[in-house]
């Protein structure tokens, strides 16, 4: 018998699972989801959310709550190199470098520009339980924690699943159209025989979350200091500490320290050298860090051959792993979470057809694979930096600790090293100020009606996002006015909404859209610009790439469907045929 029937089951409440959640009410989906674990994680693990998932946030109406806990730009947008915090010999408490991060300090006005939003830290310990909350406010019940899935069957009405309530020690079973695999790659994949494709098993992270009075040492706008030791480049010589707040910039209570070993090396499991190291390395003897926990997280950078079996969706970890240099970890996670949910809003509620749920892996896999590449580039790149500095891997402390007296004497040959350390290290933009990589990625598939233009070409150091309005593009940000209120662009996609903007030349469209809501009994808001809306200093005029009377078809995900990019002697039937393409009717 089966206890359960619901659309939508979501298997796992970490970061890309309540996400899934909140943004399938906001769509009216009805839905269950299911986490083993009695609470959220404890570990501390990703902290940085990007643009883009801040602006699926911002749609979905979290926001806000996430802002006003979250760290503010002027906390965390610049990372740095240090020596130590502490110590008085020549070479403690020197800046080898420093970088502005995540769209801080003079990145700021270009950010802003690109988006309605910017980034934001807030760890994800204290993410999840912001997320629970919001879940479980918009589907109260329907959000259960210390559930297991045990089991499954694909059935003809779609996935039966077997659940054990650890609360109750109660099995029941939940009959569901269609599952979300949000478990990290924990349960699902390893049963489904998913194959995990590239490189594993590269590092062990080490990462030790703990309290501490740093107030004295560490410096306020810094989210991320690298400690290069020149008395030691082995696994515990060096090592990064993040802030974790809660209270945001020097005055932060709380750390994350993470060494990085060979997973082979058996010294990774040895937890009482932890903090003797962390006071050797920060040069600071008389702190009292109170250790709050030791994980272990195996770096890889691997994605899932295929992301859909049956009707079950794979998303976050449980679909791509990678190294966490640029963050996009859980924001990848969260993006697979935005593509899929308003594809299975459309299919459940009758709008599209079933083969658009194909375009989530055709859309969102390469998307992991772009991310989790570039992840690996910035990790691998950290070679770059030591190199720069000097550093030779496995040579005698002698030799390092010379290469670091040379780097910072006061000499011609200072001055040139530290200047090849300011060229080397610089290429960490790879890792920090990735702006390009974070939003200016574009899908194609059937959910995307190309238009035969040439793809705009894309910045190698993946730092300066080109606005446009080519078919599969995220919608360019641009500020209008309503009834004297601001909006962006990005406003006028409601959750689940389809939206053709246009402008004044454009009155052809308001019938199209009728007509295809007609024929296909979907609704297509128009906004013409100009008319609803204020293009009030003419950024959309520079970015919207189609002629007067043209039309720009947006997805509820902000990213565009179709353009037209003139005036049409056939709206109806062009603005029918791209739907019909795009639901896949
Ligand atoms: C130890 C660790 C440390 C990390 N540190 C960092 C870091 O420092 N920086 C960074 O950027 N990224 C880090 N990451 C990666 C980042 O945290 C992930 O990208 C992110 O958590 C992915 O979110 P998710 O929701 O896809 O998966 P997860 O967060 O793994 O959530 C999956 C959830 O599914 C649940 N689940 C699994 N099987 C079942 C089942 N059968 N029934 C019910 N529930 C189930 C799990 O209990 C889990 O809560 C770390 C990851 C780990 C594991």
């Amino acid at each position: 018998m089966t206890d359960i029937q619901v659309p939508v089951l979501i298997i796992g409440g970490g970061g890309c699972g309540l996400s899934a959640s909140i943004f399938l009410s906001n769509l009216g989906v009805e839905h269950l989801l299911v986490e083993r674990h009695e609470s959220t994680s404890i570990l501390p693990k990703a902290h940085y959310l990007n643009q883009r998932t801040m602006e699926a946030f911002r749609q979905h109406g979290v926001a806000d709550a996430i802002y006003e806990v979250g760290a503010p730009i002027e906390k965390f947008g610049k990372v740095r190199w240090t020596t130590s915090m502490g110590g008085d010999g020549p070479l403690d408490r020197k800046v080898i470098h420093e970088m502005e991060a995540f769209g801080g300090g003079s990145l700021r006005e270009r950010y802003e520009a690109d988006s309605p939003v910017i980034s934001c830290n807030y760890p994800q310990l204290r993410l999840e339980p912001l997320l629970r909350t919001q879940a479980e406010q918009r589907a109260p019940g329907q959000v259960r924690y210390h559930n297991e899935v045990l089991d499954w069957q694909d059935n003809d009405e779609g996935v039966k699943v077997t659940i054990r309530d650890h609360k109750t020690d109660q099995t029941y079973t939940v009959q569901a159209r269609y599952v979300i695999a949000a478990d990290g790659g924990r349960t699902v994949g390893p049963k489904v025989g998913v194959n995990m494709l590239g490189p594993t098993d590269m590092v062990d992270m080490v990462s030790t979350h703990f309290s501490c009075d740093l107030s004295d040492y560490w410096d306020d706008g810094t989210l991320i200091n690298w400690f290069l030791n020149p008395e030691g480049q082995d696994s515990w010589g060096s090592g990064v500490v993040v802030q974790m707040g809660p209270i945001w910039g020097k005055n932060s209570e709380e750390f994350v320290l993470h060494f990085a070993f060979r997973t082979d090396d058996e010294e990774r499991f040895n937890e009482e050298a932890i903090v003797p190291r962390m006071k050797e390395m920060l040069k600071l003897p008389n702190i009292e860090p109170k250790v709050h926990k030791v994980s272990h997280w195996i770096l890889e950078r691997v994605h899932a051959d295929s992301w859909r079996f049956g009707n079950i969706f794979l998303a976050g970890d449980a679909a791509h792993r990678q190294p966490p240099t640029s963050g996009l970890g859980l924001n990848t996670g969260i993006q697979d979470a935005y593509n899929l949910t308003w594809k299975l809003a459309k299919v459940i509620k009758g709008e599209a057809g079933e083969e658009l749920l194909d375009t989530y892996e055709a859309e969102r896999l390469p998307v992991s694979i772009d991310g989790a590449d570039w992840a690996l580039l910035a990790f691998m790149n950290h070679g770059v930096i030591d190199a720069g500095i000097g550093l030779v891997p496995g040579a005698p402390v002698e030799v390092n600790k010379a290469a670091f007296e040379a780097l910072f004497s006061d000499s011609r040959l200072g001055r040139a090293l530290r200047a090849r350390a300011e060229v080397a290290i610089g290429t960490q933009t790879w890792e920090f100020q990735a702006h390009d990589v974070e939003i200016g990625f574009t899908y194609a598939s059937s959910a995307v009606v190309d238009d035969g233009t040439e793809p705009i070409a894309r910045d190698d150091m993946g730092r300066i996002y080109q606005p446009n309005t080519r078919p599969g593009s995220r919608l360019p940000h641009a500020w209008l006015e309503r009834n004297g209120q601001r909006l962006s662009t990005h406003d006028l996609t409601t959750p689940g909404a389809l939206v053709l903007i246009t402008d004044a030349a454009g009155a052809a469209w308001t019938e199209a859209a009728g007509a295809a809501q007609t024929k296909l009994g979907v609704t297509i808001d128009v906004v013409k610009i100009g008319e609803h809306a204020t293009d009030v200093d003419g950024t959309w005029a520079t970015y919207h790439g189609v002629q007067d009377g043209g039309a720009v078809l947006v997805r509820p995900d902000n990213h565009v469907a179709w353009r037209s990019q003139t005036v049409s002697s056939t709206p109806g039937d062009d603005l029918t045929a791209a739907l019909t393409q795009i639901l896949a009717r």
